[in-house]
């Protein structure tokens, strides 16, 4: 769905975005939280809510929202405060997660992304409202057991930074984008490994239709997805089926949601709690957190440059299009990829053409990262040279880089052995031009009575008969001379 009306409504979404942050350690306990261990191994005194027990504030995890605020402009709170949100539930033996309610650490900034709409790449901004650092809850299992159910404690108390967007995106496309934009930002500085399938990385759509200019409509929120794919679906099928209601003349409730991967559907789970029901309070066991001006200027002097930064260095030192320098910075990966490439040859856009064409194309096909690409930039640049300096036509370069990616070796070989340089002999293309000006008599009559289209039916043959090896610049400039 790309940002036109659907069925007369206007889509209407926010994101809410849980990151588990990437620490050793717990949020407020020792306990370790590397995933996949035996239910109940991982999980201390202070996450099993033993009486007695404080929590004691990880600083890598305050360290990573700190990082997180910085690569999104946002203000980082010198004050913000640790609250209770009270509910029952069997994996929650607290009876409150610690969580960050009115003053959360990280406050304001925006996430920018290009997304095609139509023809068109516009570039997207999504304004974040806030992202506050809480803890995870335990998990309740219900497979192993007949009858009954399982807690498990190893994931209470995993480090998590909710990411919240105010409700700018106006389609599934955008809402896509925009999660794959933080995605991109929260894995490339490090914070999160962004495993969704291990629930690193879980989105929560919050949807609503209105008609265009009205006021917004009440929301529905869909629960942890962990694909860009299941994300789309569940955001398509939601808006058809909110305004199915509507248009039947009923309401819809707030209500929190589960998508279903199996029918492709969204089914209520519960009304939506409102924050009242949840009788926040300061939680009187954890100071306010406190983040002193020199905490922030160390991090930031010592943050790995940001994509934004990077594409607008790509840009400046590259002369690269706002669009090419977006793509390569993808990942850390792909820029590095690019600039080796672009410093070894350089010709930044050739290279950059190169690898968001026939490199991703290859690439995504079989779902390969740029680091298990055949063809290394060294050869690519290779490749890159050799076009450039006339030794062989692009249509040549496409062979030899297949030959690259497929049999691997050396560029100057591949050429030498497939035949693939080009003619730029002139004495030898002069005898080929020579035999078809004399083989067409018609289309160099015509040519000379000012039809400039019979040309072609010169330029053909003579690429054919030098078996695709001319210059096609050659062609024509020697055409043009014999020609008058
Ligand atoms: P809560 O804390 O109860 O989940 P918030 O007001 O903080 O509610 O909003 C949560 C998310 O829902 C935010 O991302 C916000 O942008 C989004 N949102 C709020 N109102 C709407 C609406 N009418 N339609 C779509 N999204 C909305
Ligand atoms: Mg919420």
């Amino acid at each position: 769905m790309t940002a036109k009306l659907v069925q007369g409504y206007e889509v209407v979404i926010g994101f809410e975005t849980h990151t588990q942050l990437s620490t050793q350690s717990k949020i407020f306990s020792r306990a370790s939280v590397a995933f996949g261990a035996e239910p109940n191994t991982q999980a201390c005194a202070v996450d099993m809510a033993l009486p007695g027990t404080l929590p004691v504030m990880n600083e890598g995890a305050v360290q990573r929202a700190i990082e997180f605020g910085l690569a999104i402009n946002a203000h980082i709170a010198e004050r913000s405060v640790f609250a209770r949100k009270n509910y029952f539930y069997p994996d929650l033996p607290k009876g409150y997660q610690i969580s960050q309610f009115e003053i959360p650490v990280v406050q304001g900034g925006e996430v920018s992304f290009f997304m095609e709409e139509g023809q068109e790449t516009v570039r997207k901004t999504v304004r974040l409202e806030r992202a506050h650092l809480e803890e995870d809850a335990g998990k309740s299992l219900h497979e192993d057991f007949i009858g009954q159910s399982g807690i498990d404690l190893n994931r209470a108390g995993t480090p998590l930074l909710e990411i919240v967007t105010q409700p700018d995106m106006r389609s599934s496309d955008e809402a896509v984008a925009y999660a794959k934009e933080l995605h991109k930002i929260v894995t490339w500085i490090g914070i999160c490994d962004g495993n969704m399938q291990e629930g690193s990385f879980r989105c929560d759509a919050n949807v609503s239709v209105r008609k265009p200019g009205a006021e917004l409509g009440t929301r529905r929120e869909i629960k942890n997805l962990n694909s860009f794919k299941f994300m789309q679906q569940a955001i398509d099928y939601e808006v058809l089926w909110q305004i199915d209601q509507i248009e039947d003349g009923r309401t819809i409730q707030q209500a929190t949601v589960l998508f279903d991967p199996d029918t492709g559907e969204t089914r209520a789970m519960r009304t939506k709690e409102d924050a009242a029901d949840y009788r926040y309070f300061p939680d009187p066991d954890l100071p306010p957190l406190v983040i002193g001006r020199d905490w922030v200027e160390r991090v930031k002097s010592e943050m790995a440059e940001l994509p934004r930064v990077m594409a607008e260095r790509f840009v400046r030192d590259y002369a690269l299009p706002e669009y090419d320098a977006t793509q390569l910075t993808q990942s850390k990966a792909v820029a590095a990829y690019f600039e080796a490439t672009a410093k070894a040859c350089g010709q930044p856009k050739l290279a950059s053409n190169w690898i968001m064409g026939e490199v991703s194309r290859r690439l995504n096909t079989r779902e390969m990262a740029i680091e298990q690409a055949p063809v290394s930039a060294a050869q690519l640049a290779a490749l890159i040279g050799r076009i450039s300096d006339n030794t062989i036509s692009n249509n040549a370069a496409r062979q030899v880089f297949d030959a690259l990616w497929t049999e691997g070796g050396e560029v100057d070989a591949i050429i030498e052995a497939k035949g693939l340089k080009q003619m730029n002999d002139t004495s030898e293309l002069e005898k080929i031009i020579d035999e078809v000006l004399a083989a067409n008599p018609k289309n160099v009559e015509e040519f000379k009575a000012g039809n400039t289209k019979a040309l072609n039916g010169l330029v053909g043959p003579i690429m054919k008969a030098s078996k695709g090896k001319a210059n096609p610049g050659q062609v024509n400039a020697l055409l043009m001379k014999k020609l008058g």
